[in-house]
């Protein structure tokens, strides 16, 4: 295929956007600004504490298909189930019902990947890309000719064989019926990860059992160009080949599991310290919650108060073909958090310690049964200076709430860098 990507001609103004978008998430300093309703009398100027603002709770409904052009209604749990934590039941619910993935049969591998076309025609425009074996389709409806209408997000890696360049873009198009296989997933465990929260929501037995700590690919420059293949793809997947520990730029990734061709989920990855032994994770956890990898989802090995950190997950999965489903919610701009209530109880301990907590009990701290407090509270003495635990992962704070609801405030857009690398791609769609 004759597609060229230039991406020298970049201005030094992505540059410049590169480098405010993670500063806007980490200073995390920014004032959202409220609708005030006045008052129908003034106020006196000794008055107490003025009325809170009002809450604009009114948000659209955010699915995984979200700004598809089939909004029929098509059986398809994963693109039509709210992007809701909170809703557990519709969660397990998806995560149970049967996911279609792709298989031509003989030679396929869990790297390779088929087209889809614009046209019921091999002929005809190539519009993405899907992998076979793990990566779940939305089956909109088959044709009688042999080919079924599909939609995904688009699994383009940076892999010169079959690259449209459609980064992590929600696209249809057309497959061979033939190719199309359902699986019921594993009724063993299920795992969301939402891009938005940067959190990995494991559920068993139809409840959410706990939440880790995640990193995602970010989209960023390595010095000699810029990577957009390195947003993770959104989806609905099934956990395939258990890969065990690999390493990249001298950090170790632990105990990974592939779960879209070059895509792996494993722990927080480590570095050796001279003694060859001691694993040091400074230059990794510290981002979790945040965007930061290729594309692979780091999840963290500090034990949450349920017993489960990433080794756990990995221990449960037990063979190469555990059918477990891994769903990745997409990041729409527009999505918002909810604010927690003033009266969300926290915890923290008094005789020291740099965190609050979530519970009374937590594994950074063991024995040690904490004091109450409660989230309204959370700004002022002697709870100001407390940060986020990374073991029990309590709300955050508002105004790390209210910066990433800024950010990605309907109308904005939190991904410029990438919408601007997705151009060259909308540019040969348009082509003849
Ligand atoms: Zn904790």
């Amino acid at each position: 295929m004759a597609i060229r990507y230039r991406f020298a001609a970049l201005s030094a103004a992505f540059v410049l956007l590169f480098a405010a978008v993670p500063a806007l998430a980490e200073e995390a300093e920014i004032e959202i600004e409220e609708i005030i309703i006045e008052p129908s009398e003034p106020a006196p100027e000794d008055a107490a504490t003025p009325a809170p603002p009002l809450q604009q709770t009114v948000q659209e409904v955010f699915t995984p298909s979200s700004g598809s052009p089939y909004t029929e209604d098509i059986a398809s749990p994963y693109w039509t189930t709210p992007m809701d934590i909170t809703d557990e039941e519709a969660v397990w619910n998806m995560l149970m019902q049967p996911i279609t993935v792709i298989d031509p049969g003989k030679k396929t591998t869990e790297k390779s990947q088929v087209s889809i076309y614009r046209e019921p025609d091999e002929d005809s425009k190539i519009v993405g890309e899907v992998t076979c074996k793990s990566q779940g389709v939305r089956v909109i409806r088959h044709e009688e000719n042999g080919w079924s209408l599909i939609e995904c997000y688009s699994s383009s890696f940076h892999t010169p064989a079959s690259e449209t360049g459609a980064w992590n873009i929600l696209v249809s198009g057309y497959i061979k019926t033939a190719y199309l296989k359902e699986v019921q997933p594993s009724d063993q465990l299920g795992l969301v990860v939402d891009k938005l929260t940067q959190r990995l929501y494991v559920f068993r037995d139809g409840h959410l059992l706990t939440t880790l700590l995640v990193s995602t690919g970010l989209v960023q420059h390595n010095g000699k160009k810029y990577q957009p293949y390195n947003e993770t793809r959104s989806g609905e997947f099934l956990l395939v080949s258990r890969i065990g520990d690999f390493s990249s730029d001298r950090l170790i990734c632990a105990k990974a599991i592939r779960f879209n061709n070059g895509d792996c989920i494993h722990e927080v990855p480590h570095v050796l310290q001279k003694d060859g032994k001691t694993k040091n994770y400074r230059s990794t956890e510290p981002y979790l919650g945040q965007k930061r990898s290729h594309g692979c989802i780091r999840v963290q090995y500090h034990e949450t108060p349920e017993g489960v950190n990433w080794r756990w997950i990995y221990s449960q999965v037990k063979s190469n073909n555990s059918r477990i489903k891994l769903v990745i919610w997409e990041d729409w701009q527009g999505r918002q958090l909810s604010e927690p209530s003033p009266d969300t109880v926290l915890y923290y301990n008094p005789k020291g310690g740099q965190y609050y907590h979530r519970l009374d009990h937590c594994n950074n701290g063991k024995g040690i049964v904490f004091t109450p407090f409660t989230y309204g509270e959370l700004d002022d003495q002697p709870y100001s200076k407390l940060t986020c635990c990374p073991y029990c992962n309590p709300p955050e704070r508002l105004s790390d709430i209210r910066a990433k609801n800024e950010l990605y405030a309907p109308g904005g857009d939190h991904e410029e860098l990438l919408n601007s690398l997705r151009a060259d791609y909308y540019a040969y769609l348009e082509q003849e």
